[in-house]
């Protein structure tokens, strides 16, 4: 199958394979076959080779490889953490559909991490980047960065916000706990 200029399209439908076309704003490579992420008109560039979709619906947010993303932590397990995206950073707008992402151990931080536990836990507040987009609701993200990470933790044991008492370590106000995180150099509190 083979899309032209104009055609509408979906989510997830095929738009053609990538060794014919660079995906571009609004399309993600699915091992080797370029996607449409959103409902749209296509556009080809045959100069540049270039697929992409102009959105139906006017300006939306899109997600796509190097920006930064804000939302909180679902769940972490073993060498991956998953976050739940709530907005782009510095934009007012909803995101179109909802995405998660996911945090491999390797690009939590810039050194070796032991145990992802030390880094992140459910309900914290972060702020990543996107690495790669693999689905049309999922994407990997690092917070190799030191603006990247926690900006807010939320303690294990009481569900409060933890003050920041060191580098990597945060205290409850409410129990006492002290645990430790890969803290942004923007961490609130
Ligand atoms: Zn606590």
């Amino acid at each position: 199958m083979k899309t032209k200029s104009g055609d509408f399209v979906l989510p997830g439908d095929s738009l053609g394979v990538s060794e014919e076309f660079l995906p571009s704003e609004g399309t993600y490579d699915d091992d080797g076959e370029i996607r449409s992420l959103i409902a749209g008109t296509v556009s080809v560039d045959d100069k540049e080779k270039k697929i992409s979709i102009i959105p139906k619906t006017s300006s939306p947010s899109l997600i796509k490889k190097g920006i930064v993303v804000v939302g909180q932590i679902s769940d972490v397990r073993g060498q991956r953490a998953l976050m739940k995206i709530d907005s782009i950073k510095d934009n007012s707008r909803g995101l179109v559909t909802s995405f998660s992402g996911g945090i491999h151990i390797s690009q939590a931080e810039k050194g070796y991490v032991d145990k992802l536990t030390d880094e992140f836990r459910i309900g914290d507040l972060i702020e990543a980047r996107v690495t790669k987009v693999i689905g049309i609701d999922n994407v990997d993200l690092t917070t190799a960065e030191p603006e990247l990470g926690v900006l807010k933790a939320m303690c294990t044991n009481c569900r409060h916000f933890m003050k920041q008492t060191g580098k990597k370590e945060v205290t409850c106000p409410n129990c006492g706990r002290k645990e430790k995180r890969n803290i942004s150099s923007k961490y609130e509190g």
